[in-house]
């Protein structure tokens, strides 16, 4: 039994683990992973790991002799299935109970596959996990032709990858832009027309109908349009689930994630939920609930609950930020720009060197950097002052953004 249990050992749950040993908690401490791995960062899958740059040894969060010297018990391989709010109780898949004083959650997501004809044949992959990329990179020998469901960053991301390992890709949207969800127009057609001068083609507005196979393995994905793309590997990148259903079944309030306060507490008594899979109103959203999927927004939730336990003062909420590569392009983002009204481009597109401001109602309230790190880094210090800067002066890269 422990004092704190930590479920899910991703960047949220082991952060927090740490958090809470540097904070001086010096009670007993578990982590429970459904996964084998000694906890790692997920950002490099779809880059350095996918295309073979970086070993896994590279993505490890902590070196392994950390988790012992903090005296963190980490648990392999254990799924939680059950918790008993009442009796604080948890309950593996392998029929193990622990009971806990606090527990923490973070659970991530679990990525959505498709439902479709032809969806259970082999050689369809997601990228969340690194077992999930071992299985893609011990298929890519056989493997000339990809077609990658989903334009979002996962995609966008792995479709770089596997480019530059020399495989023809081809990226399906069903939306009429590639990351529609997260960005504006001008930097969506930016990234599209880097991907195609790579060789990359991009079909847009497109649904995929069903996939088709040969003894048992996919060979075409079939569009609604009746289009038939040449496929000896699919990746699917349609984004995830939060991986919520025992503490929803237990009680807690969740709608597209756990809802917590700004403690990170669900409405459970001693239960925290942090990471991908929590919901929490945002002071960047404009005082909205909203999921947040980055390591930032892990890293910060996480040590919020570290604050809350330790009875530290909570940090100030920092600006969200994102990070993305993509062939020869460093994509950085700062601020949350849904909801935009205007936006101003500084620098060059054709240079590959420029950024996207974002206004609302004359607000400057995210930047989009491409290959523009000063701006980037210029733009998180100042995104949460509210300024409203001149537009002429903004559209001029030679006047730096810490100047308004
Ligand atoms: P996770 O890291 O998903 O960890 C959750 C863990 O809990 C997993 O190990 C899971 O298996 C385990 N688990 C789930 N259910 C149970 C259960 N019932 N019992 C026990 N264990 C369980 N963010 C960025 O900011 N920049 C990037 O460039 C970027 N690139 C990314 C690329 C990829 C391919 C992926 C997948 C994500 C990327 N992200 C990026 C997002 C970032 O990695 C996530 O936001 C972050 O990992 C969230 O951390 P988490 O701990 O909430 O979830």
């Amino acid at each position: 039994n422990g004092d704190i249990v930590i479920v899910g050992g991703g960047h949220a749950g082991a952060q927090c683990a740490a958090a809470l040993r540097q904070y001086g908690y010096t009670g007993a401490m578990a982590i429970l992973t459904d996964e084998r791995d000694a906890p790692y960062e997920r950002p490099p899958l779809s880059k350095d790991f996918l295309n073979g740059v970086k070993t896994f040894d590279q993505m490890l969060l902590q070196p392994l002799a950390f988790w012992a010297d903090k005296q963190i018990d980490v648990h392999y391989g254990q799924r939680v299935e059950s918790v008993d709010a009442a009796r604080h109780e948890i309950t593996c898949a392998n029929g193990e109970c622990h009971g806990y004083r606090k527990l923490i959650w973070a659970t991530g997501g679990r990525a959505r596959r498709l439902h479709c004809e032809g969806s259970t044949l082999e050689g369809l992959h997601v990228v969340r996990t690194r077992a999930d990329v071992d299985g893609i990179r011990a298929e890519l020998g056989n493997v000339e032709h990809v077609v990658v469901i989903g334009g979002g960053f996962i995609g966008l991301e792995a479709a770089a990858s596997l480019r530059k390992l020399g495989k023809r890709v081809t990226i399906v949207e069903a939306l009429d832009r590639v990351l529609a969800r997260v960005t504006g127009q001008a930097l969506s057609s930016f990234i599209e027309d880097a991907h195609r001068a790579q060789g990359t083609q991009i079909v847009l507005s497109a649904k995929v109908a069903s996939l088709a196979g040969e003894r048992g393995r996919v060979r075409e994905v079939v569009l609604h349009d009746g289009a038939r793309l040449r496929a000896d590997l699919v990746i699917v990148g349609v984004g995830i689930e939060p991986a919520i259903e025992p503490l929803r079944a237990a009680g807690a309030h969740a709608e597209n994630g756990l809802v917590v306060d700004a403690s990170c507490r669900t409405t459970l008594d001693d239960i925290y939920a942090i990471g991908d899979c929590a919901r929490q109103s945002h002071a960047f959203a404009g005082g909205a609930a909203i999921r947040l999927e980055s390591v930032q927004n892990a890293v910060e939730q996480a040590a919020l609950v570290a604050s809350h336990i330790t009875g530290r003062a909570p940090a100030k909420p920092s600006v969200p930020w994102f990070w993305s590569t993509q062939h020869d392009l460093r994509i950085q983002m700062a601020g949350l720009s849904a909801g935009h009204d205007d936006f101003v481009i500084r620098g060059s597109r054709e240079a590959k060197a420029f950024s996207i401001a974002y206004l609302k109602d004359g607000v400057f309230v995210a930047l989009d950097a491409v290959n523009a790190t000063k701006d980037f880094v210029q733009a998180k210090a100042i995104i949460a002052k509210g300024i409203r800067p001149e537009r002429a002066a903004l559209a001029d890269p030679g006047v730096p953004l810490n100047s308004f």
